[in-house]
């Protein structure tokens, strides 16, 4: 990465000392580190201002509203939708996920009626289908991958049948970093009449995201996985789709007008917005995408791919580690088990080196299950990690593999 310096010194957390170590920040996959752009966004929003937006004819709601109203445009541009009309702001992938399969629910699914998954969801792209099944009777059908962690989509024709009404896929395995085909499958699920839903959460940090490309129905992510805030997200949805698709949730803000007998919906994607939007954290997504594709996409995607590489061929050489997830096509997030240790004594020795990964199940159970192990210790890279970071992680995890076996 060019710059990687002063990159990093938009990270104040980098330069952190943990136990007595320099910060090395491997947990990216389950938020990333906000630069200083973000916080000063948020900042001044609260400072200076703070109103809340849309309803007020007072300066500081007009300019609250305005900020509010760019970042659609600056998220339109982030993943190349038609319109700002598409970008709707919820408060992460998850609610995100959850109001999709509601409104889907009551617009088009009823008994019987199919929604197709695939074998490495997160818990998030799982349950609120599950939730479904129990409430409606819907059945849940799973597209399965193969030992890399690959989707085996020359399955996917066979699983659709005439009562299969949506697919809903995760574009980056959080647990495996598989990337998937995800312009394929909609072509697939789109010739037999599926509504689409691509859950970006992991893509939207490692790479470009191009709705009309993948042509998707739906597409959510959430703005913490992507230098952004917590407690906010984005649900695009193709503007004809919007149109006909009940709001999940109602309240204030989404509407025209209310009497007792009749509520009439706002017309674009405020309809889809119940309530006091999180306003700071929108103006904070939209300083994260600006800081992100100030860096570019690609050179993000080339150089974090250097790192997984070079952290995937030493990790080869320590004694019973097994990597999960070897797709061909992968980002920087490395998955492995190590025989004999368990992944949170991996993470609390990696701790007291200073160097933050994540252990467990990733919120993703049934991966987990798949490869007949509880849990892995995940390293995930961003950006702002150099290969000296990577080098000295292979370096104590080598450690404590050898102090394990003795
Ligand atoms: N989907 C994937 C692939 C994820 O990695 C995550 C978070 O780890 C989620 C969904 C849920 O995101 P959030 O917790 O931000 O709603």
């Amino acid at each position: 990465m060019q710059n990687i310096k002063l990159i990093r010194e938009d990270f104040p957390a980098l330069s952190r000392n943990i136990n007595g170590k320099p910060l090395i920040y491997f947990d990216n996959a389950a938020t990333t580190l906000k630069p200083k752009s973000v916080v000063a966004a948020m900042d001044d929003y609260y400072l200076n201002g703070a109103a809340n937006i849309h309803r007020g004819v007072h300066r500081l709601s007009i300019e609250a509203t305005d900020k509010y109203e760019n970042v659609r445009k600056i998220c339109q541009k982030f993943i190349n939708a038609r319109s700002e009309q598409e970008i709707i702001f919820t408060s992460g992938t998850t609610l995100g996920l959850n109001s999709l399969a509601l409104s889907l629910a009551v617009q088009k699914l009823s008994h019987g009626d199919e929604v197709i998954v695939s074998a490495m969801e997160h818990h998030a792209n799982i349950v609120p289908w599950q939730l479904l099944r129990e409430r409606k009777g819907i059945v849940l059908k799973v597209l399965p991958m193969n030992d890399k962690g690959e989707l085996e989509t020359q399955h996917l024709e066979a699983l659709i049948s005439p009562r299969t009404k949506v697919l809903s896929c995760v574009m980056t395995s959080n647990s495996l970093g598989t990337i998937n085909p995800v312009k394929h499958i909609t072509a697939v699920a789109h010739a037999h009449g599926l509504e689409v839903i691509i859950d970006a959460a992991q893509a939207v940090a490692h790479g470009s995201i191009d709705v009309q490309d993948i042509d998707c129905d739906y597409l959510v992510f959430s703005g913490h996985k992507v230098y952004g805030p917590t407690g906010v997200g984005v649900i695009y949805g193709k503007e004809e789709k919007l149109k006909a698709l009940p709001p999940a949730l109602g309240g204030g803000d989404m509407i025209f007008s209310v009497t007792w007998e009749k509520t009439i919906f706002a017309d674009g994607p405020v309809r889809f917005e119940a309530g006091t939007p999180p306003i700071a954290e929108v103006i904070g997504l939209g300083a994260a995408l600006e800081y992100f594709m100030a860096l570019g996409s690609e050179n993000v995607e080339r150089y974090e791919s250097t790192l997984l590489k070079r952290a995937q061929a030493a990790v080869k050489r320590i004694g019973g580690l097994r990597i999960i997830g070897e797709a061909k096509e992968k980002v920087g997030i490395l998955s492995f088990v190590i025989d004999g240790v368990h992944p949170h004594d991996i993470g609390t020795l990696l701790d007291g080196a200073g160097i933050a990964v994540r252990t467990g199940h990733h919120c993703t159970q049934p991966v987990m299950a798949f490869f007949g192990i509880p849990a892995t210790t995940r390293a995930s890279f961003s950006f702002y990690n150099t290969p000296e970071e990577v080098d000295f992680f292979v370096e104590k995890l080598t450690e404590i593999q050898k102090f394990f076996s003795t």
